[in-house]
């Protein structure tokens, strides 16, 4: 199962939806991804 999931960089508003997230964990709110742009800015988003 694979979530879609829509998420935009907060630095340049790209969409990163397909792109690669460096990195991935879970804790007690959900799954979080830290996706790492091309401009720089890190994006995290959460899945519950
Ligand atoms: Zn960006």
């Amino acid at each position: 199962m694979f979530e879609e999931l829509t998420c935009t960089c907060r630095g340049c508003d790209r969409d990163l939806t397909d792109t690669e997230p460096a990195v991935v964990y879970r804790d007690g709110g959900g799954e979080r991804r830290a996706y790492a742009c091309g401009c720089g800015a890190v994006t995290v988003t959460v899945a519950e």
